[in-house]
C-alpha cells in the first residue's frame, strides 16, 4: 500500500496523526472484561472509531497533493451515518487546500452526533442535514463522483473531488494496522502463541472495518473467523447465510445508528477480491442491486465468504446485553459494541470455537448516553447532554 510514499514520509504522517489527540497513550487499548477482549478504538477526538483512520487521512492527502504538485483545491464530499462526518470535519478543519462537505440524515443521528457536526469550527467546513437516510446520502455522493461533466466543470474552476468515506482506500489502510496491534497484545498476554489464530467480531455498517481485518489476514495476520455483526438492518446477515444480497426491505432507525445501512459499499471490494478480480461479474451484480435491489453471488465467491459468520441483534437484545455485561463485569459498552457482543455470545452458543477473540469496540458509551442509561435501567431525561452527566454519576466510568 502507498508504495509511492517514502518510509520517512509515512512516519511523519503517522506521528502527526497519533499523538495527544488520543486520550489513551496506547491509542487503541485492548481491554479484557470477563473472558472477552475489547479493542477500544474510540479514544480519539470524536469518541468513535472513525478517528483511527480520519486522523491520518488528511496528512496522507496533503502529502499526496504536494508530491503530485497538484494545484487544484480538493473538495472532500462525505456521507455519514453519524460518526464519519464529525471525524472528517475534525480531521480536515482548516487544512489548507481543502474544503470538507458533510451530508448526514437529518432524522437519523443521535443528538450528540448532530450537535458535534453542526457546531464544527473551521473556515472550510460545511455540514448539511438531508431528508433521507445514509443510503440516500451515499448514493448521491457516488453519483456526484461519477459525473464526468461535473468533474470537468469543477476542474475548470480549480477543484477536484475526494472522499472521506471508507470508499477511499486511505480510510481502510490505517484500519488494517490495529488488528495486528490486537494480535500483538494477545501474544503479550499469553492468550496466543505466535502463529495461532484469533477471531475478530466487528459491528458492521458499510463493511469498512471488517474488510480492513480481512486485508490484515491477506497480509499474513492469522485470523480464523470474521464475525460480522449487524443490528435490525440485517441485510449482511442474510447475505452471508444465503449468498443473496437483498436490499428490498424496510429501513429501521435503531439505537446503533452508525450501522443503519442497507447498501454496504465495501462489500463490493471484498466480492471483487473473492471472485478473483472478476470486474465484469461484480459490475453486473452492482447493476442488479441498483435496478432491482438484489443480486446473488456465484459459487466461487460464496466459497470465499465461508470464513465469515453473520449475525444480528434486535433492539431488545442490544439493550439487555449492554445491561447484563455491565452488571456482570462492570464493563460499559456503547450500543454498537453491544450488538457485536450479543452476536459473539450467540456464536459461542452455536459453536465450540474457543479461539481467542477480539471484539472491535467502536464508540464511547457516552456518545449514546440515553440508550446506555435505558439499558442499565436508569431513568433518562430526554436530553443527550444531561444524560452524559447521569451516566457518569451512575457508573463513574471516565
Ligand atoms: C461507522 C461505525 C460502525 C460501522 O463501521 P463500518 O466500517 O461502516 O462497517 C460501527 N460502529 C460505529 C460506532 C461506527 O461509527
Amino acid at each position: 500500500f502507498l508504495t509511492d510514499f517514502t518510509e520517512n514520509e509515512l512516519k511523519s504522517c503517522v506521528n502527526q496523526a497519533y499523538d495527544e489527540k488520543f486520550e489513551s497513550s496506547e491509542i487503541a487499548p485492548l481491554v479484557q472484561a470477563g473472558n472477552t477482549n475489547f479493542l477500544e478504538l474510540y479514544h480519539g477526538r470524536t469518541a468513535a472509531f472513525k478517528d483511527m483512520a480520519l486522523s491520518l487521512l488528511p496528512h496522507l492527502l496533503i502529502m499526496a497533493i504536494a508530491k503530485e504538485k497538484e494545484n487544484k483545491k480538493t473538495a472532500i464530499l462525505t456521507a455519514t451515518s453519524g460518526d464519519t462526518g464529525k471525524a472528517a470535519l475534525e480531521g480536515f478543519a482548516n487544512v489548507p487546500g481543502t474544503e470538507i462537505i458533510v451530508f448526514y440524515p437529518q432524522e437519523g443521528v443521535s443528538q450528540i452526533q448532530q450537535q458535534q457536526m453542526v457546531t464544527q469550527e473551521g473556515s472550510n467546513t460545511h455540514v448539511f442535514g438531508i431528508l433521507g437516510n445514509f443510503d440516500d446520502a451515499q448514493r448521491a455522493v457516488k453519483e456526484i463522483f461519477n459525473d464526468q461533466s461535473l468533474a470537468r466543470y469543477l476542474a475548470a474552476k480549480g477543484f477536484q473531488l475526494s472522499s472521506a468515506n471508507s470508499i477511499n482506500i486511505g480510510r481502510l489502510v490505517p484500519q488494517v494496522a490495529y488488528y495486528f496491534w490486537a494480535y500483538i497484545k494477545l501474544l503479550q498476554k499469553g492468550s496466543l502463541k505466535p502463529g495461532e489464530r484469533m477471531n475478530v467480531v466487528v459491528p458492521t455498517g458499510n463493511f469498512g472495518n471488517i474488510l480492513a481485518a480481512w486485508y490484515a489476514r491477506e497480509i499474513g495476520l492469522p485470523v480464523h473467523r470474521f464475525i460480522c455483526a449487524s443490528n435490525r438492518n440485517n441485510v449482511l446477515t442474510d447475505f452471508l447465510n444465503t449468498g443473496v444480497y437483498n436490499a428490498q426491505r424496510p429501513f429501521f432507525v435503531t439505537s446503533s445508528p452508525s450501522m443503519d445501512i442497507l447498501i454496504s459499499s465495501n462489500l463490493e471490494r471484498l466480492l471483487f477480491h473473492l471472485s478473483g478480480g472478476d470486474g465484469e461479474n461484480i459490475a453486473s451484480w452492482m447493476n442488479a442491486l441498483e435496478s432491482g435491489k438484489q443480486y446473488q453471488v456465484n459459487d466461487k465467491t460464496r466459497r470465499g465468504l465461508l470464513d465469515f459468520t453473520g449475525g444480528y441483534a434486535t433492539e431488545e437484545e442490544t439493550r439487555s446485553t449492554l445491561g447484563a455485561v455491565y452488571r456482570e463485569t462492570g464493563y460499559l459498552m456503547d450500543p454498537h459494541t453491544a450488538v457485536a457482543c450479543k452476536v459473539y455470545q450467540d456464536y459461542l452458543h452455536k459453536t465450540t470455537d474457543v479461539t481467542p477473540t477480539v471484539i472491535a469496540s467502536t464508540a464511547s458509551a457516552y456518545k449514546f448516553s440515553e440508550t446506555v442509561l435505558e439499558s442499565l435501567g436508569i431513568p433518562v431525561a430526554p436530553d443527550g447532554f444531561k444524560a452524559v452527566h447521569s451516566l457518569f454519576q451512575a457508573t463513574g466510568v471516565p
